[in-house]
């Protein structure tokens, strides 16, 4: 691991002013961060901990909706009574992802800045766009099984590995953000994480020393909130394909999907398919689907996880 100091910001304001030197990367529950510090792929030289700043309640908005701060950990927000009674799919999203110590420390900010688990991305001999821009792409001819089929690029198709954020989109999440000048933004879910295109190691909308504060949802749905999760083996693994759906009486709803795409995969046009069954909804979501040798059978995974999500909310 590469040398770096350390500070523990106690205000907003502390972190933003620490952010501006370089090199500087903040750090809560450090789930992710630590493990790519320990294998050089991030090497921070200042690492400043936002622990102590007080981002850590789950209130109600003035407009019936719940606001998230960014400390709040992930098992008390999936233990939240009223994330449970009202935003069920969120909850059952966060316990379907990682291990239940890791959830004690992740939190509800960093698990949005979680990096992708391509095996390539972790391995530094090999060839990464991500890692390193430019020099290329290991998993492209390579093992590409758990990797994306839609929304990638010829530079990187590498999928979103979060559980969460899947059913944040399908919520319609809004992250609040706090920039180094301290100016404020509310980012929708759906603008957050960026599709790889040419510049794969930019991954989301957040500038340099932009720190998340909050994520807010809307006032709450109603309906049936389903989180399915297809993996290799039954406990801490990544998902092959998930799919997070609200699902109201008539059949109407929303979904998401996870494990295939770089960000989370939502094609609001595809909903109104719905109470036709999943292979209209799947055929419509997955439109332009590039998928690899090894993993063209996600496309059919993704259609059974949907049949499966709406046998669910209609029994
Ligand atoms: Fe890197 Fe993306 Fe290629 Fe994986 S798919 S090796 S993360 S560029």
């Amino acid at each position: 691991m590469k040398p770096f100091t350390y500070v523990r910001a106690t205000s907003p304001a502390e972190a933003a002013a620490a952010a501006r030197r370089p090199g500087a990367r903040f750090i809560a529950g450090g789930t992710n961060l630590l493990d790519l510090m320990k294998l050089e792929i991030e090497a921070p030289s200042h690492l400043i901990d936002v622990n102590g700043l007080g981002f850590d309640k789950i209130e109600r908005t003035a407009q019936g909706g719940l606001r998230i701060g960014a400390l709040v950990r992930n098992t008390a927000l999936a233990a939240d009574p009223v994330v449970r009674r009202d935003y069920g799919v969120l909850s059952r999203a966060i316990v379907a992802g990682a291990s239940g110590q890791l959830r004690n420390k992740a939190t509800t900010g960093g698990n949005l800045l979680q990096r992708t688990r391509c095996p390539y991305f972790y391995d530094t001999n090999q060839a990464c766009n991500k890692r390193k821009p430019g020099s290329g792409c290991a998993a492209l001819g390579g093992f590409s099984r758990q990797l994306g089929i839609i929304g990638t690029s010829a530079a990187c198709i590498a999928t979103n590995p979060g559980d969460m954020a899947v059913a944040l989109r399908v919520l319609d999440a809004v992250v609040e953000t706090v920039a180094a000048d301290g100016r404020t933004r509310a980012i929708p879910i759906a603008d957050f994480h960026r599709l790889p295109g040419t510049t794969p190691h930019l991954e989301n909308a957040l500038v340099p020393g932009e720190l998340i504060t909050a994520v807010t949802l809307p006032r709450p749905l109603g309906g049936t909130h389903l989180y399915h999760k297809v993996r290799d083996r039954a406990s801490y693994a990544f998902a092959l394909v998930s799919v997070a759906a609200v699902v109201q009486r008539d059949g109407t709803g929303r979904v998401a999907v996870g494990g295939v795409a770089p960000k989370p995969w939502r094609v609001e046009a595809a909903e109104a398919a719905l109470p036709q069954g999943a292979r209209s909804v799947a055929s419509r979501l997955l439109a332009g689907a590039k998928p690899t040798a090894d993993n063209t059978f996600k496309l059919a995974l993704v259609e059974r996880t949907l049949a499966g999500v709406i046998a669910e909310a209609k029994a």
